[in-house]
């Protein structure tokens, strides 16, 4: 059944926090590409799997019959001393592996039980927009009033005149996401401390979405835990999935102040009670890899920016070049075309290629109109032929006419 289709007593069967959030653009993408036999390079999943010795760990694991019942609520200790260590190794911060790290399914799981835990019905919280599509669902399902604060093309920087405009006596927390999907925008320092001095002045919690705290190709990462009068009130959020190139094992973790942990756990423990046994054995191993696994991670994902870059560059798109993560968000006015979620579900008959329509992600319909979004955590070869198949048109190709050569030159 779908969302619209009646249910018992009349009433539609998805309840109305979740009217609207029927099919994620993920799987609708996602789907659309395998459908059509296209490269996908819509959903952020990488086409090749991460370390070998990290996939061996969790084989082990799993022979050893560690995890396979049951671990502990919080996390096994290996994993909280890990994710503990590697928060000391990469920025300074101790948090206590007993009371402030907790281990997740995913950091979907992490940002779910986040909202619920801390945010009563009526609450505001603030976003930056575009979001990820998750943070829309979680605040909805929370009960919250989701507050978007958007960040405008070319740059995607905040405004913090127009954040400070937006904090009301009913804000209860910012929702932060750096490096941030989809646009690649990072908070550099200055950023940080603006919106860290607000959080303070306005006695506001922050939950802050690192996951691609390890993909920054301009500037650092910095965690804004770290700032003064932060560790109190800000819950980071974090996810081997990215990191590690393993997004089917779902382990992700938060780290926080004591009573901000035990606020999650407390949501986390009726949502899943625990997370992937096996698999957070084989995660301690991954956050201990020494310092160049990430250097050489982090570059060659830079080289693949670039080369993805340059190919949508040729074939015509406005290209708004990443700071960090694996996605790169465009412009399609540059082809006299402005419905981006239209030019999507085209893009697969017109070049054999799929992406993800950035518009789906603002409240605001127009400032993402025409944006549409790549991956580029896909090996070369793929990249490469994804761009010769959007390299070879001249004039937008509606959908089965002419085959397949390219989403089209851009009109003069
Ligand atoms: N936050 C952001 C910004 C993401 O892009 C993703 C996608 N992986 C997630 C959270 C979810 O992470 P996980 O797969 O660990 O649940
Ligand atoms: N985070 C990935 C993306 O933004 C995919 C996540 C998902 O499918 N839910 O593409």
């Amino acid at each position: 059944m779908t969302q619209g289709q009646q249910g018992q007593q009349g009433r539609p069967l998805l309840n109305s926090r979740l009217a609207g959030f029927g099919t994620t653009i993920f799987a609708e993408m996602s789907a659309l590409a395998a459908r059509t036999g296209s490269i996908n390079l819509g959903q952020g999943f990488p086409d090749t799997d991460g370390p070998e010795e990290i996939r061996e760990a969790a084989v082990r694991a799993l022979r050893a019959g560690h995890g396979n019942q049951y671990p502990p609520g919080p996390g096994i200790p290996e994993l909280r001393n890990a994710v503990a260590d590697h928060q000391k190794r990469f920025y300074g911060l101790t948090w206590s592996p007993e009371t402030e790290v907790l281990i997740t399914t995913g950091a979907t799981e992490a940002i779910a039980a986040a909202l619920l835990a801390l945010v009563e019905p009526g609450d505001e919280v603030i976003a930056f927009e575009p979001y990820y599509d998750s943070y829309a669902a979680c605040i909805a399902l929370a009960g919250g009033v989701r507050v978007p604060l958007t960040l405008r093309a070319p740059a995607f920087r905040p405004d913090l005149d127009e954040l400070r405009a937006l904090i009301t006596p009913r804000t209860r927390l910012l929702l932060l996401n750096s490096p941030h999907n989809p646009t690649g925008a990072v908070l550099t320092p200055e950023e940080l401390s603006g919106i860290a001095a607000l959080a303070v002045e306005h006695d506001l919690l922050v939950v802050t979405d690192e996951v691609y705290e390890h993909l920054v190709f301009e500037g650092a990462h910095h965690p804004i835990a770290a700032l003064p009068g932060m560790r109190e009130r800000t819950v980071s959020i974090s996810s081997a999935g990215k990191t590690y190139s393993y997004t089917g094992w779902k382990i992700g973790w938060v780290t926080a102040d004591a009573p901000l942990v035990t606020a999650v756990r407390s949501a986390k423990q009726y949502l899943t009670f625990v997370s992937g046994g096996p698999f957070q054995y084989a995660i301690a191993e991954a956050l201990q890899l020494p310092d160049a696994f990430f250097t050489e991670f982090r570059d060659s994902m830079r080289r693949k920016r670039d080369l993805l870059a340059g190919g949508l560059r040729s074939a015509g798109f406005q290209v708004y070049e990443p700071e960090g993560t694996y996605f790169i968000t465009t412009d399609i006015a540059p082809f006299g075309e402005e419905d981006a979620y239209a030019f999507c579900r085209a893009l697969p008959e017109r070049c054999g290629v799929a992406a993800v329509p950035n518009s789906v992600f603002y409240d605001d319909p127009e400032a993402g109109r025409s944006q549409v979004r790549f991956t580029f955590c896909k090996r070369d070869e793929v990249l490469e032929s994804a761009v010769e198949r959007g390299d070879g048109g001249a004039g937008p190709r509606p959908a089965g006419a002419g085959g397949r050569g390219g989403p089209g030159r851009p009109r003069s």
